[in-house]
């Protein structure tokens, strides 16, 4: 009985909350922390995967947007090689038109 007792609704009781307060940590919202926890709760089985798989992707697109400047920022001049930021219609070290190469 004891044991069986501790099974059922002690064990998830433990991963839930362990679930809720590491989804805050993850930036998800109070409710979605709040709906984790309670379907962990209900259905371990299903539902503790299923929150892995979704915080391993949320990590991945956070991930992204960090990268994602760094490619274009340092092109260098086709006339006197210094680089320069973004796509300006002149260079803005020798002020060569760079858009009739
Ligand atoms: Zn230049």
């Amino acid at each position: 009985m004891g044991f069986f007792f501790i099974l059922l609704y002690v064990v998830p009781l433990i991963v839930a909350l362990w679930v809720f307060f590491d989804s805050q940590k993850h930036g998800y919202t109070f409710m979605q922390g709040l709906l984790w926890a309670i379907g962990v709760f209900f259905l371990l089985i299903v539902f503790l995967p299923l929150y892995f798989y979704y915080r391993n992707k949320r990590k991945q697109l956070v991930k992204v947007p960090g990268r994602a400047p760094a490619p274009s920022s340092a092109i260098p001049c086709f006339y006197c090689g210094q680089p320069y930021p973004g796509d300006p219609k002149t260079c803005p070290h020798c002020g060569q038109s760079l858009k009739n190469q």
